[in-house]
């Protein structure tokens, strides 16, 4: 069995790196989308799943990076509110796999957790007064169009399942009645479609639904989004909320991404096709003025203790917009990436990291301009984190940035 384990936290490992260590700032342990890759219909198993992986996302190195940094054209930036500190936001939890220990034991991943420590986390919601909310409700939030219910305590939170696992029905959906919580199933359809033992069935989704629940898009084949042209995504977008509609009678409007990976080209593709939110897998709750494109939304994983849980639910954000880039923008060599975040904070507490690597970097008090120069590596992308510690009180933020293939890639 130990070695088993070895194995899956081998192949785990291999994900990790090749996706582009995501989920780093998460989490030591909490890599970001479990999912194999897509075409299950095919039958691809895991390991075709990781070798498909690895041979889109290997690169060569990159000589021309060294170049002189790109400039990039500038683009409006909305305001960051000076209450930003005042604001706890609505996190978003992200679930995959709710097992019975049995099942665990027979097949262990990081991205189950087990039915207990899944009551025991919603109890642990519960005894501290949050109430779930639906993607709508949260995209008004963001917006500043609708107020949420922070009185006395209580505070609004959205608890997500990606890929349309049947443990929904079998596991999560009791627990989740019990406390008057309703869930989001972000569901790719290839899933549903290929009929597999794991995966809900049309029928399920649309009892789901018809409980409350909200049926949402995870893409229809859950491809990494950075690797797809514009033509492709948009039929990923508008496939899945067309069968998903067409199947479960659902109302999709609104989308996980895939690995929580997107290019610039998503958020334009997304609005066209009639999509009003997408969630990312970045840290911290979603505060008034976040990019209803880029909510954050924090993976739930086996080996968060109770702690890990609370401090991954009440994780507190740092408002960050970007000044002279795009959401997903493809890096062509180094490049100074020009952010705004709150003014008159302490240049001292900050730390600026992609991935695990300390950047240098400017902040302007006055202003909150700050500065960092990315180079491409030679994973595909790369995600910068800043984290700014205030009386004890860590406040995160994070951003992607692709980069171009290779002439040879
Ligand atoms: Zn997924």
């Amino acid at each position: 069995m130990y070695s088993r384990f070895k194995a899956y936290l081998f192949l785990t490992g291999l994900v990790f790196t090749v996706i582009g260590v995501l989920a780093w700032f998460q989490s030591r342990m909490a890599p970001v989308d479990p999912t194999p890759g897509p075409a299950p219909a095919h039958g691809a198993n895991a390991s075709e799943d990781v070798n498909r992986l690895i041979s889109v996302t290997e690169e060569r190195p990159n000589e021309s990076s060294a170049a002189s940094a790109a400039v990039i054209p500038p683009v409006a930036v909305s305001e960051i509110p000076a209450n930003w500190r005042d604001d706890l936001g609505v996190p978003v939890l992200c679930y995959h796999q709710i097992v019975t220990e049995e099942q665990y034991r027979e097949r262990p991943t990081p991205y189950a957790v087990t039915v207990a420590q899944f009551k025991a986390q919603m109890q642990w919601l519960a005894e501290r007064n949050f109430y779930t909310v639906m993607p709508d409700d949260l995209v008004a939030y963001v917006k500043g169009e609708k107020k949420l219910d922070f009185s006395n305590g209580r505070r609004p939170i959205m608890i997500t399942f990606d890929d349309g696992n049947n443990d929904f029905v079998r596991h999560a959906q009791k627990v989740l009645d019990q406390y008057k919580f309703k869930g989001v199933l972000y569901i790719y359809p290839t899933y549903i479609l290929a009929r597999k033992e794991r995966s809900l069935t049309w029928a399920e989704i649309q009892a789901v639904r018809k409980a409350g629940h909200a049926i949402e898009s995870h893409t229809m084949w859950h491809p990494m989004l950075n690797t797809m042209t514009d033509v492709e995504q948009r039929a990923q977008f508008a496939d899945s909320k067309k069968i998903l509609n067409e199947k479960a009678g659902a109302n999709v409007r609104h989308l996980a991404y895939p690995f929580g990976i997107y290019t610039a080209s998503s958020i334009n593709l997304l609005r066209e096709t009639g999509y009003h939110s997408a969630a990312t897998t970045f840290y911290g709750a979603n505060q008034v003025g976040e990019h209803p494109y880029l909510l954050r939304r924090y993976l739930i994983v086996k080996s968060d203790n109770e702690k890990i849980f609370a401090q991954k639910t009440l994780a507190r954000s740092l408002p960050l917009r970007l000044v002279n880039s795009e959401p997903g923008a493809v890096l062509s060599g180094v490049t100074d990436i020009a952010l705004r975040v709150p003014a008159g904070l302490d240049r001292t507490g900050f730390r600026v990291r992609v991935f695990s690597t300390p950047q240098n970097f400017s902040y302007d008090p006055k202003t909150g301009n700050l500065n960092v120069t990315v180079k491409p590596s030679k994973k595909r992308l790369s995600v910068l984190e800043i984290l700014y510690k205030e009386k004890g009180i860590e406040y995160r933020a994070n951003a992607l940035f692709n980069h171009r293939k290779t002439a040879a890639g």
